[in-house]
């Protein structure tokens, strides 16, 4: 029997069980029956949920004495680990499970496997239909999907019987008292608002076909009316052609044209669904598959096919609205528990202040949008969905990464005055725009910004910089469905340099592999290791297949023709690397030289001092560069051996620790004589106490976060370098027990303001 005709009896019996004129009971009593034969299984129970404890409401198998009598609590024994994770359990040997639990009443004992399904409505479990056998043995994955299949109907039949708790199906009482909910910092800023649920999910009123031809018309009409409002989408994106959301609606073409997913919806319409059910079906065992995987970048693309699979069923179902169609109010917050990039464009960004998701990841297609919006965004807020109810007052600070839902008055006073002084500051900082920033003693330093999309472009000039200090080419690789074409490369690289006009920008080559995978170059390698930042990535992974490099190469060079080219390798661990990867432009400018193209004017070639090992062969590599750029980020993670990703290890070394200031001291003193040009472009130069010690130091070039450059040229026109250099030479010498402190003290006493 295959899947399709396995649950395609059970649901046809199903429907007429449920048409039938019988109590709810009696209704369950033949459920359990036609599923235990139609899977030819021992036992086969329904446990449903009654005042918060998950009750055993009908079984074929286990002792009937048992039924209303068995009761688990969420998260108790299998049944109840199942409803708590939403996740369904396949046991060759019960017992070996660690939550197994042994019910004596029911009788159970003589089963060894087990197979259960969570019962779900409104995102959550509302009960669970499970199985289980004498003989020890895994289930197939047909009758894990069969189970699964007749779960989505059960929910739809326990619902319309009002078999459940109602509170725990989703209708509980509107919360009124005030709740302050951590996240996770996604896109930094304040906002306040009103909660918009933007609720893409449509409830399924109807799982079994009554016609499978009419089904399968609906959603062949739905994929046509989806993949032409993508379409749409990507010839009117809102920023423009060419933008990263370009190339995340690409992605959404692919999945919309997927040929793989229509025909497993139209394979699950088969086995007896509705076309809403059937899409449902899917998308719920992909989730299944996808849980399977870790890796965050896949994670990302399934966001992508969440919203995707949402639109459908949206169309499919002639429920449309969404708060995005229906238009916003002023100043909505908006909450989900992921969104998709598309997604959120179709929003008024005049009337989004700010997003909540119960989700969301830093990497999230979604984040860079709301990015190049100018939203907040604050994410993995645990059940935001239930604990605010539409149109309460919410106040998001991304920058504390705290949500506080139903404010009390004194809350959105204080929050209106950090508000208020916020929009002053940024005042202030606008006003520098113009201004050059020279220290008190007359020192001009550089400041720049980092930047990676082409949304970040009118950053330069909007936040006054002088130049791109680093260029993260990488980014519109990981957006990227597909490998960026050399086209591609060069009309990103020709229009950032068009938008910094004759500011200096420049580009690092791609820092991927290790943790920026990508998922259309896998290699063994990457594979193979089990501490990517310390992996094959960045120019390791470059020189190795110097393909990649090559076309990119080619398109820098191309781009850059007439102007001046700045390239900079990341991850340089020895002056030959360094060697290698000039060669490979070196060549393609001598190819297209002998092709008569036009060239750059001229190109200077940078390193990243990164690996600490870098600094011991300075005196080597020097000589040969036009630029050194220190990237903070990893070379504090190498120096101290700490993951710069792992939140624990956040608080636990300090950029202001000796260790790192008397590192960056000796590379500063063994480069003086060179007259090498050295700057800091990790996230250290972009806060201000830190950047007092970087120029004290004696570093004259800072790349940094936009946001940061008004309060870092603020910085600057307050500090003398003289006395600085003098205090931290004193400092270094002989450390102080808490240098964040003692440089705190002292800027106050010098009166810099680093509030
Ligand atoms: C760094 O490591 O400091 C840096 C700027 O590069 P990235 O953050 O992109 O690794
Ligand atoms: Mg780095």
């Amino acid at each position: 029997m295959t899947a399709v005709s396995a649950s395609r009896q059970i649901l046809t019996q199903l429907h007429e069980v449920m048409a039938s004129r019988l109590a709810a009971q009696a209704k369950l009593d033949r459920v359990v029956e036609i599923i235990g034969e139609t899977l030819d299984s021992e036992v086969c129970s329904i446990y449903l949920l009654r005042d918060g404890m998950l009750e055993l409401f009908a079984t074929r198998g286990l002792n009937k004495e048992a039924v209303h009598v068995t009761r688990l609590g969420i998260g108790e024994g299998l049944n109840g680990t199942i409803a708590d994770n939403v996740e369904t359990l396949n046991l060759a040997e019960a017992r070996a499970h660690p939550d197994f639990i042994f019910n004596p009443e029911t009788g159970e004992e003589k089963f060894h496997s087990f197979a259960g399904v969570p019962i779900v409505r409104r995102e959550s479990a509302i009960g669970t239909v499970c199985v289980q056998h004498v003989e020890p043995r895994r289930y197939d994955d047909l009758e894990i999907e069969a189970l699964q299949t007749v779960a989505m109907v059960l929910a739809e039949l326990i619902d319309n019987a009002g078999l459940v708790d109602e509170e725990m199906a989703g209708g509980a009482k509107p919360r009124t008292e005030p709740d302050v909910m951590p996240g996770l910092t996604l896109v930094k800023g304040l906002a306040m608002g009103a909660a918009v649920m933007h609720k893409p999910r449509i409830e399924i009123e109807h799982t079994v076909a009554e016609d499978v031809e009419a089904e399968r018309q609906r959603v062949y009409l739905a994929f046509d009316k989806m993949r032409e409002q993508i379409d749409q989408m990507t010839s009117q994106a809102e920023f423009g052609v060419g933008g990263a959301h370009e190339e995340v609606l690409e992605t959404y073409k692919m999945f919309a044209y997927d040929e793989g997913w229509s025909r497993r919806i139209n394979q699950a319409i088969d086995s007896g669904l509705t076309a809403e059910a059937a899409i449902e079906r899917v998308q719920q065992r992909t989730r299944m598959r996808m849980r399977e995987i870790d890796d965050p970048l896949l994670a990302d693309r399934m966001h992508d096919l969440e919203d995707l699979a949402n639109r459908l069923l949206r169309i499919v179902s002639g429920q449309m609205g969404t708060a995005a169609t229906k238009g916003l109010r002023e100043d909505s917050i908006l909450i989900a528990r992921n969104l998709g990039p598309a997604e959120l464009l179709e929003y008024d960004k005049r009337r989004l202040k700010g997003v909540v998701l119960e989700e969301g990841s830093l990497t999230a297609h979604v984040v860079i949008v709301a990015r190049a919006m100018g939203v907040p965004v604050l994410g993995q807020v645990r059940n935001a969905g239930s604990l605010i109810n539409e149109g309460d007052l919410l106040l998001i600070d991304a920058d504390a990464a705290t949500l506080t839902a139903r404010p009390q008055q004194s809350s959105v006073d204080a929050f209106e005055t950090r508000f208020a002084k916020s929009k002053e500051r940024q005042a202030a900082y606008a006003a520098l725009r113009e201004v050059e920033p020279f220290t008190r003693c007359g020192q001009r330093i550089e400041v720049m910004i980092n930047a990676g999309l082409r949304e970040d472009i009118p950053n330069l000039s909007l936040a006054g910089a002088d130049g791109i200090g680093l260029f993260r080419t990488e980014f519109q690789f990981l957006v990227s469905a597909t490998m960026p074409s050399r086209e591609r490369q060069l009309r990103l690289y020709r229009d950032v340099l068009d938008g910094a006009g004759n500011k200096p920008v420049i580009f690092r080559t791609v820092d991927i592999g290790g943790d920026k995978a990508l998922p259309y170059l896998r290699n063994e390698n990457a594979m193979k290791d089990e501490n990517p930042a310390m992996g094959w990535r960045a120019l390791r992974l470059a020189l190795d297949r110097d393909g990649l490099m090559k076309i990119q190469a080619r398109a820098l060079i191309e781009a850059a023709a007439g102007k001046e080219l700045n390239v900079m390798f990341p991850m340089v661990s020895e002056p030959w690397e360094f060697d290698e990867a000039k060669a490979i432009f070196d060549a393609q400018l001598a190819y297209l030289k002998k092709h008569k193209k036009r060239l750059p004017e001229a190109v200077r070639y940078g390193a990243m001092l990164e690996v600490p090992a870098l600094a011991e062969q300075l005196d080597i590599l020097a000589p040969k560069l036009s630029f050194l750029s220190i990237g903070t980020n990893d070379l504090t993670q190498f120096l101290f051996a700490a993951d710069r990703a792992n939140p624990d290890l956040a608080a636990r070394y300090d950029w202001l620790s000796p260790a790192i200031l008397r590192f960056l001291q000796r590379v500063m003193d063994k480069t003086k004589s060179t007259n090498l040009d050295v700057g800091v472009c990790g996230e250290m130069g972009g806060r201000r106490l830190e950047a007092l010690a970087l120029m004290g130091l004696g570093i004259h070039r800072l790349s940094i976060t936009p946001a940061a450059v008004g309060p870092i040229k603020e910085l600057i026109r307050k500090v003398d370098l003289g006395q600085i250099s003098a205090a931290m030479s004193g400092w270094l010498a002989n450390p102080p027990a808490n240098m964040r402190e003692t440089l705190s003290a002292w800027a106050a006493e010098q009166g810099i303001d680093l509030d």
